[in-house]
């Protein structure tokens, strides 16, 4: 039996995207599969009839469709998040296939809020966008032509979610829980203050270090505890260059 609970926690955002009738596609491709959390980021027209005549049976999912200003806005309640890439070159993280991704994917679902994110049809995701992604997926189409219709895209993995949920993949059985991406961007804007307070970051000449330390957190898939402890380290190093600065010694204190 197909796991309903799962496919309800997967989230389809679509960046930017460019054609109405796209939008439509994508609601109908995930309402086939199961699912109905479409999330659209400052899509260029939107609500529009061409999305609904392309929906056809699934206006119900593009009701119900949230519009966000930004990325990080849409997915501060999912706790992984992956990118979908037409391309495989230049990418910081490697990409992955969709069927091993989607087990993976379904087996998390039953817990937490996951999300994946497909690009603008002419751009793709953006290096900003891809930055706010733990892991990405490559359709291995055609090698000669590998971009996919967008709502083709959308169906190709909403099918192999929904194959992935009704073999009811063993996956993860962990319980432990997973730190939100709000949260995680919190801690990420935290640590860039540090980071420049403490002169390791030329704030004028960043480079791709932020980039370099979301790839190596979203490697570790914190925990919320874990991510307190981080954040307890980065309050206690501002508190001591307080202290330094105000020619006091700092005290040394262990944070749980
Ligand atoms: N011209 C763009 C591709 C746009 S297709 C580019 O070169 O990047 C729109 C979106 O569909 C992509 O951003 C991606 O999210 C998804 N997509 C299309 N083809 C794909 C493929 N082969 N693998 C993974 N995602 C794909």
């Amino acid at each position: 039996m197909v796991e309903q609970v799962a496919l309800n926690n997967i989230a389809i955002v679509l960046c930017r995207p460019f054609h109405p009738g796209n939008i439509g596609s994508a609601a109908r491709a995930m309402k086939t599969m199961g699912l109905s959390d479409l999330r659209l980021v400052t899509p260029q027209q939107f609500p529009d009839p061409q999305a609904e005549t392309m929906a056809c049976g699934a206006v119900d999912v593009l009701e119900k469709t949230g519009v966000f200003a930004n990325l990080p806005d849409a997915l501060a309640d999912c706790s992984l998040v992956v990118g979908l890439s037409a391309r495989t070159r230049n990418l910081a993280v490697e990409a992955r296939g969709p069927r091993v991704v989607a087990e993976e994917l379904a087996a998390l679902a039953r817990q937490h809020k996951v999300a994946l994110v497909f690009g603008n049809e002419t751009y793709g995701l953006s290096n900003e966008e891809l930055g706010y992604c733990q892991a990405l997926v490559h359709i291995p189409a055609n090698p000669e032509y590998s971009s996919l219709n967008l709502a083709a895209a959308v169906q190709v993995m909403c099918y192999e979610l929904r194959m992935a949920s009704l073999a009811g993949v063993a996956g993860d059985e962990s319980s432990a829980e997973l730190a939100t991406q709000d949260a995680l961007e919190g801690y990420f804007r935290h640590l860039e203050q540090v980071l420049v307070e403490i002169g390791f970051l030329d704030p004028a000449n960043p480079g791709r270090m932020m980039p370099r330390l979301r790839r190596l957190y979203a490697r570790a898939r914190l925990e919320p505890t874990e991510l307190n402890i981080l954040r307890g380290i980065l309050t206690e190093t501002q508190r001591s260059l307080k202290n330094a600065a105000a020619g006091k010694t700092a005290v040394g204190k262990a944070v749980e």
